[in-house]
């Protein structure tokens, strides 16, 4: 989250909303001038909350096939949208069982998803528009075209990939001419890569949006955002979206002082000049002792990524990657101070309360690395 840990802002409002009381079962007043915040950053005008960012997309998926009429869900190749039995297919690890981008076999990730649900789930690769349009063409074995795809904008479990020019105004047009509704997962990239997400750095509209993490300042929340029309299924109560701690005042108190007093267009120019400087400096650590990788980021979100070719997708990214540098980055990072996520696929995030020393402290980590690792 770009908040940094126990912001005195989010700190002190959710002691105001401790004081007041934590659950009616009926939203408080937060929430309305969160959706108000969300759809002038979004220019999605109607949301939805959610805890987290699992049913956040389990509920975008249940409005596209109500608003569609059809049931078969298309995502990208090596994603991750949350633990719920549609999305749980082709994430990561899995590539090689599933075979060309063609083969219309789905597989489960873990045991206990019905194949009935894995058979109505499948991938494509990400960057390939025209894969996309030939799978979403080619009938599935129930005869449907998709209700919608639901991609990252930018993935950010295989590191962090760049959408090449044009893919994803290729995507959008594709999906418009097929009626297929376009769901953003901006549950990572949403209030991170700008304050308005996915949607307001790369000028793609999809039709609805997910979001979470940064939401909720490190307090459970999500949301799903749409269309009038795409949200018209929730309103007139042919999706029953509802949940009893959605919407919970706790989460909104935090969101609203995130929206309005933390995340403004001064945090945001903090955190993408911090981000400049760490990405040059790791760039400038990898060049000169020629280790095989590079840096790169957008808004809050960066990485370093180990890998001899440049990674476009989820493919390239199992060819290429180099586990046993990622793993012994992560050390060197662990034992100087710089606690990173522990799953080494991840990107980072910057946050307003990084400093010129923190991120220097990460490229100094690769620094060392780089330099134990020359040759004498
Ligand atoms: N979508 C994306 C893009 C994610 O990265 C994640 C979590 N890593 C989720 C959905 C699921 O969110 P949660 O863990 O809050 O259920």
């Amino acid at each position: 989250m770009i908040q940094g840990h126990a912001h005195p802002v989010i700190g002190a409002a959710i002691r105001e909303r401790y004081e007041k009381g934590t659950h009616f079962a009926a939203p408080t007043e937060d929430s309305v001038v969160v959706a108000e915040e969300l759809k002038r950053r979004w220019q999605i005008p109607q949301w939805r909350y959610t805890n987290s960012g699992s049913e956040a997309t389990m509920d975008a998926i249940r409005i596209a096939r109500a608003y569609t009429g059809r049931e078969p869900v298309m995502k990208i190749f090596g994603s991750y949208h949350g633990h719920h039995d549609s999305v749980m297919v082709s994430i990561a690890g899995e590539y090689e069982e599933i075979g060309e981008p063609d083969a219309l076999v789905s597989v489960p990730y873990g045991a206990g998803i019905p194949r009935s649900t894995v058979d109505l789930t499948f991938a494509v690769p990400y960057n390939d528009a025209r894969s996309m349009e030939h799978r979403i063409e080619k009938p599935t074995k129930e005869g449907s075209k998709p209700a919608c795809v639901i991609m990252e904008a930018s993935p950010m479990n295989m590191r962090l990939i760049l959408p090449e020019p044009g893919y994803l105004e290729a995507v959008r047009e594709i999906t418009e001419r097929h009626g297929v509704i376009l769901i953003f997962d901006e549950v990572k990239t949403g209030l991170t890569l700008a304050a308005g997400g996915a949607v307001e750095r790369f000028g793609v509209r999809p039709d609805m949006v997910t979001l979470a993490k940064t939401l909720g300042g490190g307090f459970p929340l999500g949301a799903v955002g749409g269309s009038e029309d795409v949200m018209s299924v929730v309103k007139d109560g042919s999706v029953y979206q509802v949940g009893t701690y959605n919407g919970n005042p706790l989460g909104m108190a935090a969101a609203r002082s995130s929206l309005t007093d933390v995340l403004t267009p001064d945090a945001y120019r903090h955190v993408e000049r911090l981000n400049d400087r760490l990405i040059g400096a790791c760039n400038k650590v990898l060049d000169e002792f020629g280790l095989p990788g590079y840096s790169l980021g957008l808004g809050a979100k960066g990485c370093v990524t180990f890998a001899a070719e440049k990674v476009t997708d989820y493919r390239s990214f199992q060819a290429n990657r180099d586990t046993d540098l990622s793993r012994l980055f992560w050390l060197y990072c662990f034992n100087r101070g710089v606690f990173t996520a522990p799953n080494r696929d991840q990107e980072w995030t910057l946050s307003v309360t990084h400093t010129e020393q923190a991120v220097d402290a990460y490229a100094s980590a690769l620094h060392d690395l780089a330099a134990d690792l020359a040759p004498a």
